[in-house]
């Protein structure tokens, strides 16, 4: 695609606005219909809490169900998404962008009543809207959720894309189930996601809502997209070595983040049959725990190698998602790792003793 057509690809059309806000419309009337799990946030500056509710793997299922039928019944276009994928992504910047200054604004609102709103100068309000002023990320009931969702209905339109051109390949095939079964797990699983760092500490401005709602979608679904006009040849042995890889990092992303977790709720649960070696009675030295410091994010980079691998190895664009997993884990890791130094002092330099790697032993 050459610049001038990639520039007309991008400008934005109501056709796309009408696809967002009807997507957009769904989280927030189902969202608020469908039960789930209430978990609380953090206290705010007000001193109320928001909760959340623990329902999209009901939301999402759903969701993909009525827009089946839907296509079915000729109502939608299962390809409406993959063949508007540039103006939908200039669409949602746009979206992105306003529903911030809203927040902004709002928020100033709600802070000068309460008195604790800093002196405004450009380089604050720059600030506020980057970073955003309220914590527990949620907008109209809409929260991070969207991001994932949206992932997952992108694929789905190249898969239908796909099969439209009479192109489906094995590593069409392959890409979509490891990123379905990924974004499956991580609804699941949901809860657990309450407790990381986006919820717990992120504010709800433009990084954020850019990065859920533009920025995973789009970026993380590349490989589809590079898919419908590449082909690739898998063997029998490629594709069983890519199974083995999404399935090896399935085992350790999950397995990590369960033993934390677990180890939190009740620190004398036994880790793979044994009781857990503790530190300072706090920090877990055991299972994954014990083999590095952030075992949960080799297990995410072996999946989201595995997500790239049935692209093969003749371009790298593909592999943009889990080049930029590495570089944002490296980076995350080494702010948690002066995070936890602060917060547990010196069992977090005895634990450091006794698993010396961060993310992959016997490399780093
Ligand atoms: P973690 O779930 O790894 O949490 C780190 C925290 O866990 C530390 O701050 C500390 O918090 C606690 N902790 C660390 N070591 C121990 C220990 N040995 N024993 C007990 N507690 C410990 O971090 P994230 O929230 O960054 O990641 C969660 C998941 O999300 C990961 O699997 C990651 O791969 C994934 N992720 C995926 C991204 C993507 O784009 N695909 C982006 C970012 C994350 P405390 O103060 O509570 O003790």
């Amino acid at each position: 695609m050459d610049l001038s057509s990639l520039l007309q690809a991008l400008i934005p059309s109501w056709n796309s606005a009408y696809l967002l806000l009807g997507f957009f419309a769904y989280l927030a009337i189902a969202g608020s219909i469908v039960l789930g799990k209430l978990v609380p946030g953090v206290v705010l500056a007000d001193g109320t809490r928001l909760h959340y509710r623990c329902n999209g793997l009901v939301l999402l299922l759903l969701l993909v169900a009525l827009l089946g039928i839907s296509a079915k019944m000729d109502f939608v276009s299962p390809t409406a998404i993959s063949e508007r994928g540039f103006e939908l992504l200039s669409t949602t910047f746009i979206f992105s962008f306003l529903v911030t200054l809203a927040l902004y604004f709002a928020g100033c609102k709600s802070q000068s009543k309460s008195s604790s709103l800093k002196p405004h100068t450009t380089g604050n309000l720059i600030h506020d809207w980057w970073f955003g002023i309220q914590l527990n990320p949620q907008f109209m009931g809409i929260d991070l959720k969207a991001g994932m969702m949206g992932w997952l209905l992108i694929n789905l339109s190249v898969l239908a894309k796909s099969i439209q051109d009479g192109t489906l390949s094995k590593s069409m095939i392959l890409f979509q189930i490891f990123c379905a079964l990924y974004i499956l797990d991580y609804f699941v699983h949901e809860e657990y996601m309450t407790s990381t760092w986006d919820i717990i500490a992120e504010r709800l401005g433009f990084m954020l809502v850019f990065g859920d709602l533009v920025w995973i979608p789009f970026t993380f679904s590349i490989q589809g997209w590079w898919l419908l006009a590449n082909e690739v040849e898998l063997t029998t042995t490629t594709i069983i070595a890519n199974c083995l890889v999404f399935l090896i990092g399935y085992m350790v992303f999950r397995g990590a983040n369960k033993q934390k977790h677990v180890f939190k709720k009740n620190p004398k649960a036994p880790i793979w049959g044994k009781p857990p070696k503790v530190i300072g009675g706090k920090l877990l030295a055991s299972g994954y725990w014990g083999i590095a410091r952030h075992c949960n994010y080799l297990g995410d980079l072996l999946l989201a190698l595995s997500f790239s691998l049935p692209c093969g190895i003749s371009s790298p664009v593909p592999y943009f998602y889990p080049i930029y997993l590495l570089i944002l884990l490296i980076w995350r890791e080494r702010r948690d790792e002066s995070r936890c130094a602060k917060k547990y002092k010196e069992i977090w330099t005895e634990y450091r003793k006794l698993v010396p790697w961060r993310i992959l032993p016997y490399v780093y």
